[in-house]
């Protein structure tokens, strides 16, 4: 696959507001926020979408799920949030490199639009 914006700022090639790395995921703040926190947790690897992710990436995807839940626990986000993949062009998704939005600070309703 090709690379993405998020490549260069896995790369440090443009900038992030960083909140969290380690050397498999990276985690930064939405450059077009839809909740007062809005934050982007991807892995380093590129993985253009989830249908893409295969049984090898079981724990990347195990560990990007709970380094979300520690994100928000950080940012003092317990008992509300949404975490949402959007997966293809239909659902929503613009960059082609999985990743894991983290909203929260305001009510969010159901279903999504
Ligand atoms: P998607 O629509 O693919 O699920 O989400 C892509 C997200 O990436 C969008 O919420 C968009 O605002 C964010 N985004 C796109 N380009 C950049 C960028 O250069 N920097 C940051 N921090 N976020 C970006």
């Amino acid at each position: 696959m090709s690379d993405t914006i998020f490549t260069k700022i896995i790369n440090k090639e443009i900038p992030a507001d960083i909140v969290f790395e380690d050397d498999s995921c990276i985690a930064f703040h939405d450059v077009n926020p839809q909740a007062p926190t809005h934050i982007l947790v991807i892995p380093k690897i590129q993985i253009a979408r989830l249908a893409e992710a295969g049984e090898e990436d079981q724990a990347l995807l195990g560990h990007l799920m709970l380094k979300t839940r520690e994100i928000a626990k950080n940012l003092g986000f317990e008992d509300a949030y949404r975490v949402v993949i959007n997966n293809g062009e239909g659902a929503g998704q613009t960059v082609f490199h999985l990743h894991i939005h983290l909203l929260a600070g305001r009510p969010f309703s159901w279903p999504p639009g």
